[in-house]
């Protein structure tokens, strides 16, 4: 046999036996026999590297070191999920789709896995790289450690894997793999490992991928992704997965309606304890990909799909003493220091205590035995206290009345449940949380400033507020501890660099409470620019003030129009669509205060964009304004094409139809209950030309 076709049958053995063993659970081969071939192939490998190839099972022994992690676009948002805790919460999901979707509802209900999720991405049957989920747009290419992950097929098979596509897992570390690991741990007196999820995902950031490979890490998938995929549902694409060679969990299962789902969430969360990975909960999925397409997703989540959270295991714990937290918009948030105590398979020191009502409600105090509980958050909360063992000389806890961090007095406003230091531009966290989240990836992502920086740049006195960021030398930062030349040289680029960055991202970089990434984008293309946001309502009857002389009744005329100018500019803000009151309120409490005109004042000298790019204004217009569009069915182009066009023409695009729709932009295969509604409701129903024709 000549050396070429000898590598290549043994690979094909190799990855036989691999498939085998790691993703059927069934082994073909001794361990022995296994390894005695590896190594075979290897030194065939060595002797003709010509015959390279980055699918051979001998690469899964790892080797390769990453310095960094390069971070990667995703092609397709990973999403996060909504969770669902009980079976009105599910209820409620279902009737919200029947009024997007037609006839009943087919589920596929899957066991949520409580690991790292992962995208894998595969090129003519060959896997090429693999990313972390990051922040949902980009992640981070951990490619050469997954490719250690022997239940991560290299090479696919079959013959109708689709040329190019996504698919998206979690990675495990099994109970069985995780506890070994910690003997090994507990032998050579080392911390143990806390949970295997926290282990899974480090394990993906090691450098050395000689490391991963050691670790008995097991890839789970449940998604595809990609453009032309051969399959109409998602328990078809399952099994398609499951076909090419991917570990695709056997206990997903296609139920009717929510009575199934019911039975499902009801078998798993007692057989949940058997299973060899951790578990968290269920995700349902509705399994026709045409009513997913229709369904869409929302800023955060699919709509087609639900987390159901198995409730939390309890546990008591003693209350040693609350502590008041700062976050970056001033937000109080009172903690409990608890005496540490293990709930599942993590040890637990702290918990959330939410506010001031919630201590109240609960009647939570120092010394008091609680029942804590780890739900869906990360951070673990008190649900309970225990009556019984509350101390004799116990008393009633009295809120925080000043900032722990800089001592000004907390306010509380009418109808909010958050206490608030209002020093937001001298309280330390405040001071430091708005800078980064001004350089934030969302906002003016700034490369070259970590938050370590920005602390740093606080406590030096260099930087108080993010207008200073654009004052900063080159010489100033070069004397800071741990900054290299290059580094401080691309601390300056990345700031010159985001005085490019549009209009929108700037707003929601200023850090307005309650002016998030869409209420940012909303406002910039209401107003097109900072100074028409800014401007605030002339009001009639200037010329009272001339007829009156009195002092001190003018300076009570000010102050009284001045109020009436807000009430105007509140107004003016609340008319927007789906600009609420709270948000018009913080917004026009910001633009009023004089210590943050100042700020945008030199913003607006350093030449960042306070105004809509030309480029923008010219693909926006009012055109739409006032109208309400339903989109249904499949078009030409993509539905999310389609519903920007509408927003950027100032139109509103919702998911159902209603009295107050406007219009139904009518694709192929659109169902046939939503024909007949709209119908009922007399709405006039377009095609994809004649709405085109409108903008
Ligand atoms: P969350 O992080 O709570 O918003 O939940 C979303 C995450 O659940 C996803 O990013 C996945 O990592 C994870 N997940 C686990 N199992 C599944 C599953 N069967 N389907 C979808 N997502 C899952
Ligand atoms: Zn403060």
């Amino acid at each position: 046999m000549d050396p070429k076709t000898q590598i290549e049958s043994l690979r094909a053995e190799l990855r036989d036996h691999n498939y085998n063993y790691y993703v059927r659970d069934d082994s073909s081969i001794s361990d022995f026999e296994f390894d005695k071939k590896l190594e075979q192939l290897k030194t065939l490998e060595a002797a003709h590297p010509e015959y390279y190839d980055a699918s051979s099972p001998t690469v899964r022994v790892g080797g390769e070191v990453t310095k960094n992690f390069n971070t990667v676009k995703h092609i397709n948002r990973m999403y996060s999920l909504d969770n669902s805790y009980s079976l009105e919460d599910l209820q409620d999901w279902e009737k919200r789709l029947h009024k997007i979707v037609d006839g009943e509802v087919q589920y596929v209900c899957e066991l949520k896995y409580d690991g790292a999720s992962i995208s894998l991405h595969y090129e003519n049957g060959k896997f090429v790289q693999a990313v972390t989920r990051g922040d949902g747009t980009q992640g981070d290419d951990v490619t050469t450690n997954v490719r250690t992950i022997k239940s991560v097929p290299l090479q696919l098979k079959g013959n109708d894997v689709p040329a190019k596509f996504e698919i998206r897992g979690e990675i495990v570390l099994p109970w069985d793999g995780f506890h070994k690991m910690n003997e090994e741990r507990e032998e050579q007196g080392l911390e143990l490992y806390r949970n295997p999820r926290n282990t899974a995902s480090g394990s993906l950031k090691l450098q050395d991928s000689a490391v991963v490979a050691t670790r008995p890490l097991e890839c789970l998938l449940y998604q595809l992704a990609g453009e032309n995929l051969p399959y109409k549902t998602q328990f078809d694409g399952l099994e398609a997965a499951r076909k090419w060679g991917f570990k695709v969990p056997p206990q997903s299962k296609l139920v009717d309606g929510i009575d199934g789902v019911l039975e499902f969430v009801n078998h798993w969360d007692v057989k949940r304890k058997n299973l060899p990975y951790e578990t968290d909960g269920v995700v349902i999925k509705v399994n026709k990909l045409q009513n997913q397409e229709e369904l869409g997703f929302t800023a955060k989540a699919p709509r087609w799909a639900m987390a159901y959270k198995f409730s939390a295991e309890q546990v008591s714990t003693r209350l040693e003493e609350i502590t008041y937290q700062v976050g970056r918009t001033g937000a109080i948030t009172p903690v409990a220091n608890l005496e540490p105590v293990e709930i599942s398979g993590t040890t637990v020191k702290r918990a959330s205590l939410h506010n001031a009502d919630q201590i109240e409600k609960l009647d939570i105090r120092e010394g008091d035995e609680v029942f804590v509980e780890k739900g869906g958050e990360i951070i673990p909360k008190i649900v309970a206290v225990d009556l019984l063992k509350r101390p004799e000389n116990s008393k009633p806890t009295v809120y925080a009345t000043n900032c722990p961090e800089c001592g000004t007095e907390l306010i509380r406003k009418e109808g909010e449940a958050q206490h608030y230091c209002p020093n937001d531009m001298g309280c330390p966290p405040q001071v430091k949380g708005r800078i980064q989240h001004f350089i934030s990836r969302k906002a003016m992502d700034i490369d070259g400033i970590g938050s370590e920086t920005v602390d740093q740049l606080v406590e030096a006195g260099l930087i108080k507020n993010y207008a200073d960021l654009y004052d900063l030398q080159f010489e100033q930062i070069i004397p800071l501890e741990r900054m290299a030349e290059k580094s401080a040289k691309n601390m300056i680029a990345g700031i010159e660099a985001s005085k490019k960055i549009p209009f929108e991202r700037v707003l929601f970089g200023l850090g307005i409470r309650y002016v998030g990434e869409t209420v940012a984008k909303k406002l910039a293309r209401h107003y097109k620019s900072m100074d028409a946001l800014m401007t605030m309502p002339e009001l009639e009857n200037q010329e009272q003030d001339l007829f009156n002389n009195d002092s001190n009744e003018s300076a009570d005329n000010n102050t009284e129009r001045s109020r009436s100018v807000k009430a105007e500019k509140l107004q003016q803000l609340s008319a927007i669509p789906e600009i609420g009151e709270r948000i018009a309120e913080s917004v026009v409490e910001f633009i009023t205060d004089p210590l943050h005109l100042e700020v945008i004042e030199r913003l607006k000298a350093a030449g960042l964009q306070f105004s809509l790019s030309e480029e923008q204004l010219s693909n926006t217009s009012d055109a739409l304004a006032g109208k309400s569009f339903v989109i249904s069915g499949v078009f030409e182009m993509s539905r999310n094409d389609l519903k920007k066009m509408i927003e950027d023409n100032g139109g509103k695009v919702s998911s159902s139809l209603s009295s107050k729709t406007d219009y139904l932009i009518r694709g192929e295969n659109m169902g046939p209950s939503k024909l007949e509604k709209a119908e009922k409701l007399e709405i006039k129903m377009i095609s994809e030309q004649e709405f085109l024709a409108m903008v």
